[in-house]
């Protein structure tokens, strides 16, 4: 039953798998980078994203020697900035401590900032062909249903989907194996309606034996919160203010427009009045509703209320606050609602 199931899913993934360009390399720090943009958003978007990074920085001493700043910026619209500190300090550690080399043994691998049980599996069977198991949202979702395991998908259920992974993986050829798992995920047993007739390995299917697939995972109530900030554009003279982030924390090193949440029956102009005097000790002169803006963030809705405004006085200024022109804003790496803000200021501003 084990080969049959690995034979029957390899032959699947040699006929169906779609080109992608991280598929056409072995080299475990171009895996690496595909796996961390993977596990963000979804494949078109990292297509683009990826071969623009391999493009900037084709090695791992690229990385290693790049500013923080410009990673921050080349990651801008992947979000997770958390990320791509990490693969900084990774790089630094590949080619500080281990002769510019990602190392192939899990126990050096999990000491390493970023590399979690995923990515570790993930570079170490498909970039060296190890027997590692790896659990994906798309794996986890095909074994629950190989396994008829009727539940929502979380953490908890893990072991006994390591437990079936263990069973059925083959001996060799993993590169193979785990990327076609994701695949058949993908592109088979989708979360809605998935395609059980064209199914490599329907035959072990419990779920599909019980026609209980569009089932499992059972739905989990997603609470979400909403969120309302009031966001201040001062101008003075054609530049714009901008203050970074704390290095520590939500969004760390990131730049942003001063602001900040609008309390329970509280106006956002008023909200931006008062935000702006404890923030920057400056009192607004005159603010204009700009726009609005949505965005998604973990389990928050965030409504931003952009204001044009001028101030009474102007704020202090030093290294982590500064004037910008409206062309600059392109070198400063930002979270993806204050970007919104700066293409809407783009596209109604002229110089
Ligand atoms: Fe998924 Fe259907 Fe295949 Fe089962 S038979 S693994 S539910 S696609």
């Amino acid at each position: 039953m084990k080969n049959g199931f690995a034979r029957s899913l390899n032959q699947w993934f040699n006929k169906n798998a779609r080109q992608l360009p991280w598929r056409e390399t072995t080299d475990p720090y171009k895996i690496w980078i595909s796996e961390v943009m993977l596990q963000q958003t979804t494949v078109p978007t990292v297509i683009e994203f990826y071969k623009r990074w391999i493009h900037d920085y084709p090695t791992l001493e690229s990385v290693a020697q790049a500013p923080l700043e410009r990673l921050l910026k080349s990651w801008q619209g992947l979000g997770y900035y958390q990320r791509v500190r990490n693969i900084h300090k990774a790089a630094k550690i590949f080619v500080e401590q281990y002769d510019r080399r990602i190392p192939e043994d899990m126990e050096a691998l999990r000491k390493v900032p970023g590399f979690g049980p995923y990515t570790c599996g993930a570079v170490l069977s498909i970039a060296f062909d190890k027997r590692q198991p790896i659990i994906d949202a798309n794996i986890r979702r095909v074994v629950m249903r190989l396994l008829a395991l009727e539940s929502h998908a979380n953490a908890k259920i893990d072991p006994a989907i390591y437990a079936y992974l263990d069973e059925v993986l083959p001996q060799k050829n993993l590169r193979t194996f785990n990327q076609a798992f994701m695949e058949l995920g993908a592109l088979i047993c989708k979360s809605k309606e998935p395609l059980c007739s064209m199914c490599p390995v329907k035959s072990h299917c419990k779920a599909f034996e019980k026609g209980i697939q569009e089932l499992i995972p059972t739905k989990k109530e997603r609470l979400t919160e909403e969120i309302d900030v009031a966001i201040g554009i001062l101008r003075h003279k054609g530049k714009y203010f901008i203050q970074r982030r704390p290095a520590d924390g939500l969004l760390a090193d990131l730049w942003e427009f001063p602001g900040g949440k609008i309390e329970k029956g509280e106006s956002p102009e008023a909200a931006l009045r008062r935000e702006l005097l404890e923030e920057l000790s400056v009192d607004i002169k005159d603010a204009s509703f700009l726009t609005k803006v949505r965005h998604f963030y973990t389990r928050y809705k965030v409504n931003l209320y952009a204001f044009i405004c001028a101030a009474k006085s102007l704020p202090e200024v030093h290294a982590r606050r500064k004037w910008i022109q409206l062309r600059e804003f392109s070198e400063y790496a930002m979270p993806s609602g204050s970007a919104k803000i700066v293409e809407y200021l783009r596209l109604t501003t002229r110089g």
